[in-house]
């Protein structure tokens, strides 16, 4: 079997908006467990969603 080096081993987390699924990236490394969008652009979209009164 050969060995090929997938990025397999990285976490992946789906995201909310899109529904689509991302992976670990280096600049997250701090951050992952908060991260929970793919994108900036998801990020504005999730947080423009009304989840309690404004803070
Ligand atoms: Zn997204």
């Amino acid at each position: 079997m050969p060995r090929m080096r997938k990025k397999s081993d990285l976490p992946e987390k789906t995201c909310p908006v899109c529904n689509r699924p991302f992976t670990w990236r280096k600049k997250w490394e701090r951050d992952w467990e908060n991260v929970r969008f793919c994108s900036d652009a998801c990020r504005r979209k999730g947080k423009a969603e009304p989840r309690s009164t404004a803070a």
